[in-house]
């Protein structure tokens, strides 16, 4: 059987076991942290991280997989340290962020790509863990000139190297679908692409667009409560099931055990749940209420991730 890089080696993707497709570590600013010393207590903070992931790992997961692009803070030391602390596997990203650097502007698409060929083929930094995932983001502009330059990236390094996409998009326009279009247009196969936070929306008209396409789509947010309920949530993924779509959604939170885009007493009063063990806890359940059988709870939470990780090879 095919196998997939963790940070603490290859895996038999027959043992990744219930897998959270899109979380987060830590996301810690590198020059906020390298210029001051109080910005992020890793010392503080990595035990933190590691019992919140053995909290969901007594609630049966046995995966996850980190979303955390280089120029959010990325830190391959930490992902080890937590994997090797909990056991559960971490599958590692590589890629950048939508959020616009000064310096990216001069490089084009094929030297961006070649720093992510390099942490999937080589290893990051020097720790010999190779990254299993390409991630890429559109968010608020769209798929404007520079976030086009940076899915033609993430294209080129999944087309050399076979290694699968994972996405962040906004519902507040289409990004989902003119990701796609911008994929294929750079030869990639959809359904080797997984559209992230497509669970923001409610239109099934719209995510069924998404769909048609064969990407698998991320309901990924599980717990962030501001950007929409887990009951309603949880309605959209059941009706989706019922319309037969299991064999194409992944669930997860895109939680974090430290973050610097939020305040964490906000998270803490508006959006308690969201944290790696919400979906195991409260959400399958749920979903069994709302009538999603067992078996495409185990379609979305084992058979799918095993097969975005199993189509690994170059085009
Ligand atoms: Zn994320």
């Amino acid at each position: 059987m095919p196998h997939v890089e963790t940070a603490l080696g290859p895996v038999d993707v027959n043992d990744l076991g219930m897998c959270l497709m899109h979380e987060h570590i830590v996301v810690a600013n590198w020059s906020m942290r390298q210029n001051y010393t109080n910005y992020y207590d890793a010392e503080q903070q990595i035990p933190k991280a590691i019992a919140a992931l053995k909290r969901a790992a007594d609630r049966g997961v046995r995966s996850i997989v980190d979303l955390t692009p280089v120029n959010l803070g990325r830190d391959i030391h930490t992902i080890r340290r937590v994997a090797e602390a909990t056991g559960v596997h971490v599958i590692a990203p590589t890629g950048f962020y939508w959020t616009e650097e000064p310096q990216m502007h001069a490089w084009d698409a094929r030297s961006l790509a070649s720093y992510m060929v390099r942490d999937i083929r080589d290893g990051i930094l020097d720790t010999g863990i190779k990254a299993g995932v390409i991630k890429c983001a559109t968010d608020n502009p769209g798929v404007d000139a520079f976030n086009k330059k940076l899915l033609q990236a993430a294209a080129i390094a999944h087309r050399e190297t076979g290694v699968p996409i994972s996405t962040h998009t906004t519902v507040s326009n289409t990004s989902a679908r003119d990701q796609q279009i911008a994929f294929a247009e750079f030869g990639v196969d959809l359904t080797r692409v997984v559209i992230g936070h497509c669970g923001d929306s409610t239109d099934l008209d719209y995510l069924q667009t998404i769909l048609d396409q064969g990407s698998f789509i991320g309901m990924d947010r599980f717990g962030l409560e501001a950007y929409l309920p887990t009951d309603q949530r949880v309605q959209t993924v059941a009706q989706l099931c019922a319309k037969g779509f299991a064999g194409q959604m992944v669930i997860s939170h895109d939680s974090c055990s430290f973050q610097d885009f939020f305040d964490q007493k906000y998270i803490e009063r508006f959006a308690p749940n969201w944290c790696y063990e919400h979906v195991p806890r409260d959400v399958l359940p749920a979903l069994k209420s709302a009538g999603v059988s067992d078996r495409d709870i185990n379609t979305m939470m084992v058979e799918n991730p095993k097969k975005v990780f199993s189509k690994i090879g170059g085009y």
